[in-house]
C-alpha cells in the first residue's frame, strides 16, 4: 500500500488509471469501512481510501477535537487489506485551491441539517474537492450515515459522473451499528446503545404490519426511550427512502434516530 499525503503526489501516481474506486472516511476504520473497501477491491478497480478529519463539517470545535483518531492503527489494517493507496492529505492541502460553496435549502434543512448547522455544506465542501482531485468512476458509502450519502448523491453524482455504490450498514453483534464514534462510549453505554438498536429493529418490523398505528406511537416511543436509556433524542421518524420526505408508508422508508448518550451523537437508521 502506498501512503500519499500530497495532492500533486497523488495526481502523478494516479493520472493513468481509469477503474479507481475511492472510499472516503475519517479513519478509526472498522469493519463498516472495511466493508466498502471490499466493495471496490470486488470490481477489481484501483481502491484509494482517503482518511481525513473534515474540520469544516463539525458545528463543535471541541467534537473535533476529540473525534477518535488512531492513525497507526488505521495503517496496519489497510495494509493488510491490501488497499492500493491511502490518501491522507493535510487540512491546507485540501483547502488551498477555491471551490464551490453549498447552501442547503429549506427542504433539504430536515433530520441532522437541521440540527447541525453547517454539517452537511461541510460534508459536500470537502467531498466535492476530494472528488474532482480523485476522478473516481466508483464512490463507496455506508447506509450508515443515509442522509450524508442522498445529499452526495444528489449534489454531486451528476458532477462527477460517478456511480455510487451504496453500502448496508455492518453492525456488531448486538445491533449496534459500527461507528468510529463507539469509542467515546464505555460498555455500559454500549450496551444501553444495543438495546436501543434493538427496540428500534422491532419498532420497524411492526411499521410494515401496522404502518398507521407504528406511526402514531413514535412520540411515546421517544419518551419511552430517553426516559428508560437517559438519553436525549433529537429525531425520531419514518422518511421514505428514495427523497425523505416524511413519509406516507406508500413506497420505501426508514426509521431515522439521532440521539445523544454520555455527551456522544449516535446516529442510525433502521
Ligand atoms: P466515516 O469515517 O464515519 O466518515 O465513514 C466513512 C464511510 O464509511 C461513510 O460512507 C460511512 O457511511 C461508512 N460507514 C460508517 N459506518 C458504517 C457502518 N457501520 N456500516 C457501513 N458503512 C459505514
Amino acid at each position: 500500500m502506498k501512503i500519499i499525503t500530497s495532492i500533486f503526489d497523488l495526481n502523478k501516481e494516479i493520472k493513468n488509471y481509469k477503474n479507481i474506486g475511492f472510499v472516503p472516511t475519517m479513519g478509526g476504520i472498522h469493519a463498516g469501512h472495511v466493508s466498502l473497501i471490499k466493495a471496490s477491491q470486488k470490481k477489481k478497480s484501483k481502491t484509494i481510501v482517503s482518511i481525513f478529519i473534515n474540520p469544516t463539517q463539525f458545528n463543535k470545535k471541541n467534537d473535533f477535537k476529540k473525534y477518535p483518531r488512531n492513525i497507526k492503527k488505521d495503517i496496519a489494517i489497510l495494509k493488510k487489506l491490501n488497499v492500493d493507496y491511502l490518501f491522507k492529505p493535510s487540512v491546507k492541502d485540501v483547502y488551498r485551491f477555491k471551490s464551490k460553496k453549498f447552501n442547503l435549502k429549506k427542504n433539504d434543512k430536515i433530520l441532522c441539517a437541521k440540527s447541525r448547522n453547517g454539517h452537511f455544506e461541510g460534508v459536500l465542501n470537502v467531498m466535492n474537492r476530494l472528488m474532482s482531485i480523485i476522478k473516481s468512476k466508483d464512490l463507496y458509502m455506508g447506509e450508515k450515515d443515509y442522509q450524508q450519502l442522498y445529499l452526495i448523491k444528489k449534489f454531486l453524482s451528476k458532477k462527477f459522473r460517478v456511480r455510487i455504490n451504496s453500502c448496508p450498514t455492518i453492525r456488531i453483534k448486538n445491533n449496534v451499528a459500527l461507528s468510529t464514534r463507539n469509542k467515546l462510549l464505555n460498555k455500559k453505554y454500549l450496551k444501553k446503545a444495543s438495546e436501543i438498536a434493538l427496540i428500534l429493529r422491532n419498532l420497524k418490523r411492526k411499521s410494515k404490519l401496522q404502518p398507521s398505528k407504528t406511526a402514531l406511537d413514535l412520540p411515546n416511543y421517544k419518551i419511552l426511550l430517553e426516559t428508560k436509556y437517559n438519553i436525549k433524542i433529537d429525531y425520531l421518524e419514518f422518511r421514505d427512502e428514495k427523497n425523505l420526505k416524511i413519509n406516507n408508508f406508500k413506497n420505501k422508508f426508514r426509521l431515522f434516530i439521532a440521539y445523544n448518550i454520555n455527551k456522544v451523537r449516535l446516529i442510525d437508521n433502521f
